[in-house]
């Protein structure tokens, strides 16, 4: 394999494909999602190319490429300002039915992921049951061929937007709370479904509340066994936790202090990139990011060859999200009082406004909150560390 004239590939592609509105939804992305519109624009872009899931087996739609190959595009598309795709789909129940799937589940829902028809979100979280997951109370009760759910769901990642939810509902009370949970994929349009929208610390809506009131839903609909959902609620875990790219990402905010540091200057004048201390703290967490991109690549090997991650996505997810925090507050740093107006329309690929904030200083506010809620969705980094401990230190 040359991989580069892979890479070029991929860049000729990037260069033709990405439009400046989409380049600018990416610009302006400062948490795991961008611009709505824009990333379903995309993801059909990708789609209609046939690179919209590398991560799949060929059979079910993937590229085929090899685990370095699949490094490069994550790469390039980051430094390229491509907007995220929505991972729900691609990279949680995707691999998931390929798993657990009947044949119908697979012949129906993994063609519609990869087109973007289906876009789905997390049914995961409840008011009670956030790390105890195992404590969840959302009931779906049988009746005929189909279960009859009530309950709520907290924090579901872009449910104003989604037309399909998975969700961990009680199908028994057991004195193992883990044996009564099945996974279930339901239809956001079946009646009894309430969407809440949450406004988030950067003034916009990412996350919602989801109500549940008496919403029937075909027993066909559930994966695996009833009772044994949360065998199949912890292989996605596995795969969210494992399946980010979080070198990408490091590159892309490494880049950004970049230009912050190239054109802020402190009181007396000095570029704030001429400042030993915090150049030796930048250069710290700079290390740490290479460090991991090594262990990623390691553990992502391990995924190539077929193999759950396991508790190593714990590792690779706790440490990834605290240096991009880390990076962040550098961020944050550099771009000092530029990042107290509080402006979140500016933030908007189709917004025509003038920024209260030059453009290299736009987004570290919101990118700063933003990525405070990543050591606790997907599973707290507390919990995450006890895992670790369990499961790779046997203590
Ligand atoms: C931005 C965002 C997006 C999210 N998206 C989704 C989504 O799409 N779908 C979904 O289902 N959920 C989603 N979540 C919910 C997320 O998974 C939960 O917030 C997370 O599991 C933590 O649960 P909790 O909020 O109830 O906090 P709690 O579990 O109450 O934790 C509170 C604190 O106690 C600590 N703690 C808890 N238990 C232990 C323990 N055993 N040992 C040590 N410390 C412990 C935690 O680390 C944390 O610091 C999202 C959350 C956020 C913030």
């Amino acid at each position: 394999m040359d991989y580069g004239a892979f890479r070029r590939e991929v860049r000729a592609f990037l260069d033709e494909a990405l439009t400046p509105r989409l380049k600018r939804a990416g610009q302006l992305q400062t948490s795991v999602f961008a611009d709505f519109e824009a990333t379903m624009e995309w993801h059909r872009i990708l789609y209609r190319k046939g690179w919209v899931a590398p991560d799949w087996p060929p059979e079910y739609g993937g590229t085929g490429w090899d685990l370095i190959q699949r490094h490069i595009f994550q790469e390039e598309c980051k430094l390229a300002d491509a907007p995220s795709l929505l991972p729900m789909g691609l990279q949680m129940l995707g691999p998931l039915l390929i798993r657990y799937g009947t044949e119908a589940q697979k012949a129906h829902y993994l063609p519609r992921i990869l087109s973007g028809e289906d876009v789905w979100c997390q049914g995961y979280s409840e008011p009670g049951a956030g790390s105890d997951l195992a404590s969840l109370k959302t009931r779906a009760v049988r009746d005929g061929d189909h279960y009859v759910v009530d309950g709520s769901k907290i924090w579901t990642s872009m449910a104003h937007h989604a037309n399909r939810i998975f969700c961990l509902v009680r199908t028994a009370n057991t004195e193992k709370p883990q044996a009564g949970i099945s996974f279930l994929l339901v239809d956001m349009a079946t009646p009894g479904i309430t969407v809440r929208p949450i406004v988030g610390l950067d003034g916009r809506v990412e996350q919602c509340e989801v109500f549940f009131d008496g919403v029937r839903v075909p027993v066909e609909n559930r994966v695996g066994a009833e009772n044994q959902g949360w065998e199949v609620a912890k292989y996605l875990l596995a795969f969210e936790r494992g399946g980010h790219h979080f070198a990408a990402d490091h590159k892309k905010q490494l880049r950004r202090i970049a230009r912050i540091l190239a054109a802020e200057a402190d009181p007396e004048g000095r570029l704030r990139g001429e400042d030993p201390d915090f150049c030796a703290r930048l250069a710290a967490a700079e290390v740490e990011a290479l460090a991991l991109e090594y262990t990623e690549l390691r553990v992502k090997g391990g995924l190539a060859a077929g193999a759950s991650p396991g508790a190593l996505s714990s590792l690779i997810k706790v440490a990834g999200c605290e240096i991009g925090q880390r990076l962040d507050a550098l961020a944050l740093e550099a771009a000092g009082l530029w990042c107290a107006p509080f402006q979140p329309e500016a933030l908007s690929p189709d917004w025509t406004g003038t920024p209260a904030a030059p453009d290299h200083a736009l987004t570290a506010m919101a990118c700063y909150v933003d990525n405070r809620a990543s050591t606790i969705y997907g599973g707290a980094a507390e919990v995450q560390r006890d895992i670790m401990a369990r499961h790779l230190l046997g203590l």
